[in-house]
């Protein structure tokens, strides 16, 4: 008996929403194409005053809006 191996579109190891406006980024959301993997932790999101810090994307709306780099 081989063990079935899920293998699922996406990454289930990221949030996949933008850390900004709560926003999904997954395939087929619309935000997809052009979100930015965002590279800081959950704890410096938070402290960074992410409303979303868990989300590991920031959506190309919000990278327009922000200015923190
Ligand atoms: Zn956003």
């Amino acid at each position: 008996m081989a063990k079935k191996t899920t293998i699922t579109f996406g990454t289930p190891w990221l949030n996949e929403f933008c850390c900004v406006c709560g926003r999904s980024v997954r395939p087929g959301s619309g935000l997809f194409a052009n979100r930015i993997p965002d590279g800081n932790s959950i704890i410096v999101r938070a402290e960074m005053g992410r409303p979303y810090p868990e989300g590991d994307f920031v959506c190309a709306e919000c990278d327009g809006v922000t200015s923190d780099d």
